[in-house]
């Protein structure tokens, strides 16, 4: 070690020996913050700067170090110290737990001077991989939104995801219609009253399952009565296709697993049905968020490779013998509209995509067959090792709804705040 980065060693480490010794002496989470970003807390630079940025805004340090696996040694030895005491005592223990030298060197002060050291010489990145090599579409799609929010999602890990009133009305909504097809698999064999009562009494229960979640009881009621108006269009929209060509639903919430050169992948179905007449399967992925206006916009994002999760689908449903004709998205946002889902026939020959507005289309095989490619492109990369950094997206909308933005120093901002931050 030259005689500078010694220097700089000596005022980490006595920085760090400071911050543990305060620590010693009260608990504060201020110095424990100060020690979790030092190169001698033993944490990854990543992670010590998302854990102290969350504490920043939130408190809670110490439990969410001890609920995070690879912080939990240092959480242990926070505890440890808190119980240690003051003195000559604590400084030794600082020193053998967290493997300073027995005798830090001073900083070099000369005459109350100051002295400025050249910046520290930064280590060579490693590259890093994906820890458990079983991924998801949506895991994916986050990875090609941006790679950094995949990095601080399935690599570090670092940020709860506490849920939203959206996440819960959509998670009570898919369990009400997970019920209803249980107990109708053949919805046009129904009598539509018993049919609308039946679900409107599911999304009653389902909601009520989930009341604490919502932070608000007026937001609890709020989300109820949207989600009581969409069901009635639901069923609206059930019986007229049912009507138009009977069908079967041969499961919800299906497991979806499937191994494509070597990578496993893993999801669920939100729903199957099955063409009685053709026993082609149709594949129904309900979106209570935002979603494409039009065919030709969704199979847009598929061509783009902007989203893996219905030609993941595909696959797992082909893996498993069946012919899958229809991939569908069923919009449940809107209770004001009617439930119009958007739909790609998957067709065998090459097709223009168009620019129609319409909400049905079609999906050439080839196009998913790039889509699959891709996917294990992807998961090649992912998993190489060679990756030393994940890049921040490009585009400002990506941060909007992104748990990481408080941690995330490169964000882009949209173009109009640019300038005034
Ligand atoms: S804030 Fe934006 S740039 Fe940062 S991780 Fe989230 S999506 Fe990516």
């Amino acid at each position: 070690m030259s005689f500078k980065e010694s220097i700089v060693q000596s005022a980490e480490q006595r920085a760090f020996l400071t911050a543990a010794l305060a620590w010693t002496r009260r608990p504060d989470e201020r110095h424990a913050v100060r020690m979790l970003r030092s190169p001698f807390s033993g944490v990854p630079q990543e992670l010590g700067a998302a854990y102290a940025a969350l504490s920043a805004s939130e408190g809670g340090l110490l439990d969410r170090v001890a609920q995070e696996r690879s912080l939990a040694p240092f959480a242990a030895s926070l505890r440890e110290l808190e119980k240690i005491g003051d003195g000559e005592t604590a400084r030794n223990e600082i020193v053998r737990r967290f493997q300073l030298e027995a005798d830090v060197p001073p900083v070099a002060v000369e005459r109350g001077e100051l002295k400025l050291c050249e910046p520290a010489v930064p280590e060579p990145r490693l590259g890093m991989r994906a820890a458990r090599p079983r991924f998801s579409a949506s895991q994916l799609n986050a990875y090609v939104e941006c790679p950094r929010k995949w990095f601080y999602r399935y690599m570090c890990g670092a940020v709860e995801d506490k849920g939203s009133s959206a996440s819960f009305y959509g998670t009570a909504f898919h369990a009400a219609l997970e019920a209803l097809h249980g107990e109708f698999p053949r919805p046009g064999d129904a009598e539509p009253a018993e049919l609308s009562l039946k679900l409107e009494g599911l999304v009653n229960s389902a909601f009520d399952r989930h009341r604490n979640n919502f932070e608000t009881p007026v937001e609890y009621e709020l989300q109820r009565r949207r989600a009581q108006r969409t069901a009635k269009k639901y069923v609206e929209w059930l019986l007229a296709e049912a009507k138009r060509a009977s069908f079967t639903v041969v499961g919800c919430e299906l497991s979806a697993e499937l191994e494509m050169e070597g990578y496993e992948f893993i999801g669920y179905i939100d729903r199957l049905d099955r063409d009685d007449k053709t026993g082609a399967v149709a594949v129904i992925d309900y979106k209570t968020g935002t979603i494409a206006t039009s065919a030709a916009e969704y199979r847009e994002k598929i061509r783009q490779f902007k989203d893996f999760q219905l030609p993941f689908y595909y696959w797992a449903r082909t893996a498993e013998g069946d012919k899958v004709w229809k991939l569908a998205l069923l919009p449940l946002k809107d209770a004001l509209l009617d439930v119009q889902p958007i739909v790609l026939e998957v067709v065998p020959v090459p097709s223009e995509i168009g620019r129609s507005q319409s909400a049905t289309g079609v999906i050439p095989l080839s196009e998913l067959e790039r889509a699959r490619e891709r996917m294990i492109d992807i998961c090649a990369e992912l998993t190489a090792g060679t990756t030393a950094a994940f890049p921040v997206t490009t585009d400002p909308s990506a941060c909007t709804y992104c748990s990481y933005a408080i941690a995330c120093a490169g964000r882009p901002y949209p173009p109009d705040q640019r300038f005034g931050r």
